[in-house]
C-alpha cells in the first residue's frame, strides 16, 4: 500500500505518546504499531526539526504505509532515543490546520482574511517588494526575523544582500549571551546540547537550568547518566524545580541576584587561596577580578541573595573539592535581567578558576566578527515607522517569543509591507501581506547539521518521509525563487537542494549519496596537528584529575583571546565600552502586592511549534501558576483556583490561569510555563489555552553588551472574583 497521508496517524497515535509520555509502554507502544504497519519495509534517517537540539530520527514506513519516529541508534550521543514532541512530530503530516497554499491577505492585518493565489504570484510579488526596497533604500530597507530549522537558506539570502537585521529569536536569547560570556573569557563557546566533560564529572552546577523541563535528549541522557553516577548536585533556583528535586544542594536564592552569587563564590576561592597558583600565569586580569570581587564576602552575598552563608560555602567547597572535574551548566535561555552577559562572564571565571575548562575542541569565538546589531525592539520601531520596507517572518511566531506583543502588533499593522513562511498559521502570520506554506521538515531536506561530540564530528542532513503534502514548497527550492526574482540569483546556483547538499558533502570528502547509505549520519574523528584525536585532555578515561595549569603549561596550548590566555579582564570589552570585569547590577524591585513572573519550558511543548499537536495538549493542555504555600494562604488563595493576571503596566493576562499552591517555590515570584495562550483562531487546537507569559511582559533592561532584553523583569498581581473577570 502507497503511504497515504491520513493513515500515517493511526498508528503513531498509538505508539507515539505512549512511547513518549509512558516509557514503560514502550514495548505494547511498537506491538502495536507492528500489528497495524505490517512488516517496517523502510527506515529514513531525518532529524527532528522541532527545537534546537536537532535529534537525529528515524521513520520508520511500515508495509501499509504508517509511520512511526524513533530516535536514530547510530548517533552516540542520543542512544536512539526521542523526546514526547519528536515522536508526535508525525502528527504534524496531516494536521488539518496546516497552510496549504500561498495566501494572499484581503482583509486589514491581523483579522485573517486570504486569498488563495499561485505560488508565481507570491514569489513576484514578495521578489518585486525586495527588488524594489533593496535599489532604492539599501539592505537597512530590510529584516527578518527567524528562527527554526529551515531557516538556513533564508539567513544565506539575507546575508547575501548584506541585509544588517536579522534576528533570530533562540540566538539572541541564548547562543548571543552565551558566545559573549564565555568567549571573552576563553575565546571558546560550549554547546549546551552536549559537553564532552560531563561524561566524567563529579561535580554539576546547574543556575537557572531546567533540565527535564527543558528537554534536550543528548543533554538530558548525559544529565541522566551523570545523576545515575551518584555525582555531586549543584542547583540555584528560585523554584523547587525538577532538577532541584535531586539536588545534594539546593539554592532557593533570591530573583535576579545569580551575578552576586557568583562573584561570592569567587571571592571565596581567591580570599582562600583555593585555585590552582599555576594558573596566574595563564590568566590575564587576575588582581583587576580580585578587586571586583573584594566586596563580595559570604556575608555580604548571604544578603544579597538571601541564601544562608553556610549554604553558599559547602556548595563552593563541594565544587573546590571536584577541582577540574566541576562542570558548571553553560545554559540555553539567558536574557533574565539585562546584564546577563556579565552573569555568564562570571560563570566561565568561576570555571577557571575551578580549573574546569576542559574540551579544546569548542567553537571559537570570533572577536573580528562582531558587530552591534539592533535589538529586537528597535527593529519593530522602525517597521513601525516605516524605515524597515519589507519585513520576512520565517519559522518564528515573535508574538509569543518576544516581550511586549502589543507594540509588535502595532507595529507590524502599520508596516510597509510583511511576508510569512510557516508550517502553520501562528498568531504573527496574521499580520503579514502574503504567506508562503512551509513543507514540515519530515517532508524536506534542511541544510547540512554538524554536532560537535567531542573527539569526533557527526553530521547529517533530512531526508523526506514523504513527499510535501498539499502545495508546500521545501525552503531551499522557495529562497532559491524568490532570489532569483530580485535578482540575486547567483546566490543560490544549485538547481535543487539535493544538488545543493551533494556539493557541500562533496566539498567534506562525502557524497549525499554516502550520507543517506551511512543511515544519515557521517561520523568523523577529529584531528589536530600531527593527526592525533583531539581528546579533552584533562579527563582522561585513567580516572586522573591532571592540573589545570600544567596541562595548558604542557600542551603549549593558547587560548584564542587577543592575550592568548584566559581573560578574567577583557581589554577587548574594555575598547568597546563594556565593563572589563563582570559587574553585578541589582534587579528591578516589585511594586507593592505584585509577585514577579518567572517562566521555563514544559517538556510536552517545544514552545508555541507544538501548540496544535493535539496528542501533546491531551497529555499537557494548559499552564498554571506556580504560588508559595504561605503567600497562598495569607491572600486565601487555593489549589486550583483561578485568577487573572495584571501587569503593573494595566496588561491583563486573556484568560485566568490555574493556580497551583506548593512550597516549592519563593514568596517574592510566581512561575508558569511558557509556549501557551496562543492567539491564532486557525490554530484551533492551541487557540487561548493557557496563559501567554510573554503577553504579560511589557518591560525589560537591555544588556548592554548583547542588545537583548531581559525577560525576568516582570511584575504581575492576582485578580480574583469579580477583578477578574
Ligand atoms: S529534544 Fe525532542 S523536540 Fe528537540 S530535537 Fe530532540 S526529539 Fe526533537
Amino acid at each position: 500500500m502507497k503511504c497515504s497521508r491520513r493513515t500515517l496517524l493511526k498508528t503513531g497515535a498509538l505508539s507515539g505518546l505512549s512511547l513518549a509520555c509512558f516509557p514503560n509502554n514502550a514495548s505494547v507502544a511498537k506491538a502495536a504499531y507492528q500489528t497495524h504497519a505490517g512488516k517496517i519495509v523502510e527506515k529514513i534517517p531525518t532529524i527532528c526539526g522541532l527545537c534546537k537540539a536537532s535529534c537525529p530520527m528515524l521513520a520508520l514506513k511500515g508495509k501499509y504505509g504508517y509511520v512511526r519516529l524513533t530516535g536514530n541508534p547510530r548517533s552516540p550521543i542520543h542512544a536512539g532515543t526521542l523526546c514526547a514532541r519528536g515522536m508526535a512530530a508525525v502528527q504534524l503530516l496531516d494536521d488539518p490546520d496546516r497552510l496549504k497554499y500561498p495566501l494572499k491577505r484581503v482583509g486589514p492585518r491581523g483579522q485573517g482574511a486570504w486569498k488563495r493565489i499561485t505560488w508565481d504570484e507570491a514569489v513576484a510579488e514578495i521578489a518585486g517588494q525586495i527588488k524594489k526596497a533593496h535599489a532604492a533604500f539599501g539592505p537597512e530597507s530590510l529584516a527578518l526575523l527567524c528562527g527554526s530549522s529551515s531557516t538556513a537558506f533564508i539567513r544565506k539570502f539575507y546575508e547575501g544582500i548584506s541585509c544588517p537585521h536579522i534576528y533570530d529569536s533562540s540566538q539572541m536569547h541564548s547562543a548571543a549571551i552565551r558566545e559573549l560570556g564565555y568567549g571573552t573569557v576563553f575565546g571558546q563557546v560550549p554547546d549546551p546540547a552536549f559537553l564532552p566533560e560531563l561524561e566524567r564529572a563529579d561535580c554539576l552546577v546547574l543556575m537557572g537550568c531546567h533540565i527535564g523541563e527543558n528537554n534536550q535528549v543528548s543533554q538530558l541522557k548525559q544529565v541522566c547518566d551523570f545523576l545515575n553516577r551518584g555525582s555531586e548536585l549543584v542547583v540555584v533556583d528560585p523554584r523547587f524545580s525538577a532538577m532541584a528535586a535531586k539536588a545534594d544542594h539546593y539554592l532557593a536564592i533570591r530573583p535576579g541576584t545569580d551575578t552576586a552569587l557568583i562573584l561570592g563564590w569567587i571571592h571565596y576561592i581567591l580570599a582562600q587561596g583555593l585555585y590552582d597558583p599555576l594558573l596566574g600565569d595563564q590568566v590575564v586580569g587576575l588582581e583587576e577580578l580580585r578587586e571586583a570581587v573584594s566586596t563580595y564576602t559570604l556575608d555580604r552575598t548571604a544578603e544579597l541573595t538571601n541564601i544562608p552563608v553556610d549554604s553558599i560555602r559547602r556548595a563552593v567547597q563541594t565544587m573546590v573539592d571536584a577541582g577540574p572535574r566541576t562542570v558548571i551548566m553553560p545554559g540555553s535561555h539567558l536574557s533574565w535581567y539585562g546584564a546577563d552577559v556579565d552573569r555568564v562572564r562570571a560563570q566561565a571565571i568561576l570555571s577557571a578558576l575551578l580549573g574546569s575548562w576542559p574540551s579544546r575542541s569548542m567553537q571559537k569565538f570570533d572577536f573580528a566578527a562582531q558587530r552591534k546589531s539592533l535589538s529586537f525592539a528597535d527593529i519593530i520601531n522602525q517597521i513601525g515607522t516605516k524605515k524597515i520596507k519589507v519585513t520576512a517572518i520565517w519559522g518564528q511566531n515573535p508574538l509569543q517569543s518576544e516581550m511586549a506583543p502589543y507594540k509588535t502588533i502595532t507595529a507590524l499593522k502599520d508596516a510597509e509591507f510583511v511576508f510569512a513562511c510557516d508550517v502553520l498559521p501562528s498568531e504573527s502570520t496574521l499580520y503579514a501581506d502574503i504567506i508562503l506554506p512551509e513543507a514540515s521538515f519530515l517532508e524536506r531536506m534542511d541544510d547540512l547539521h554538524t554536532w560537535d561530540i567531542g573527539a569526533q564530528t557527526m553530521t547529517g542532513c533530512c531526508f523526506p518521509v514523504v513527499e510535501p503534502g498539499h502545495e508546500c514548497r521545501d525552503p531551499y527550492q522557495i529562497v532559491k525563487d524568490i532570489a532569483e526574482g530580485s535578482g540575486q540569483g547567483k546566490l543560490f546556483p544549485a538547481k535543487r537542494i539535493h544538488n545543493y547538499l551533494d556539493d557541500a558533502l562533496t566539498k567534506q570528502g562525502s557524497s549525499l549519496d554516502s550520507l543517506k547509505k551511512a543511515r544519515g549520519l557521517l561520523l568523523k574523528n577529529k584531528e589536530k596537528r600531527g593527526g592525533e584525536l583531539q581528546e579533552p585532555a584533562r579527563l582522561e578515561d585513567t580516572g586522573e584529575s591532571i592540573s589545570f595549569a600544567a596541562d595548558i603549561a604542557e600542551t603549549g596550548m593558547d587560548f584564542p583571546t587577543p592575550s592568548g590566555k584566559i581573560e578574567f579582564h577583557s581589554a577587548w570589552l574594555a575598547h568597546n565600552g563594556f565593563s572589563p570585569v563582570p559587574v553585578y547590577e541589582p534587579p528591578a524591585t516589585a511594586p507593592d502586592g505584585f509577585l514577579r513572573l518567572l517562566y521555563g519550558r514544559c517538556p510536552a511543548h517545544s514552545q508555541t511549534r507544538t501548540a496544535g499537536f493535539t496528542w501533546l495538549n491531551h497529555e499537557v493542555p494548559e499552564n498554571v501558576l506556580w504560588l508559595a504555600e504561605s503567600l497562598a494562604g495569607q491572600l486565601g488563595i487555593t489549589d486550583g483556583e483561578e485568577v487573572r493576571l495584571e501587569n503593573r503596566d494595566g496588561f491583563r493576562s486573556l484568560k485566568r490561569i490555574k493556580v497551583k499552591v506548593t512550597p516549592g517555590i519563593r514568596e517574592d515570584c510566581c512561575y508558569m510555563t511558557h509556549g501557551f495562550g496562543n492567539r491564532s483562531p486557525f490554530i484551533r487546537d492551541a487557540y487561548l489555552r493557557g496563559v501567554s507569559d510573554s503577553a504579560l511582559m511589557s518591560r525589560g533592561k537591555v544588556d548592554v553588551v548583547s542588545g537583548t532584553r531581559g525577560m525576568r523583569d516582570t511584575f504581575v498581581r492576582l485578580l480574583r472574583g469579580g477583578n477578574g473577570s
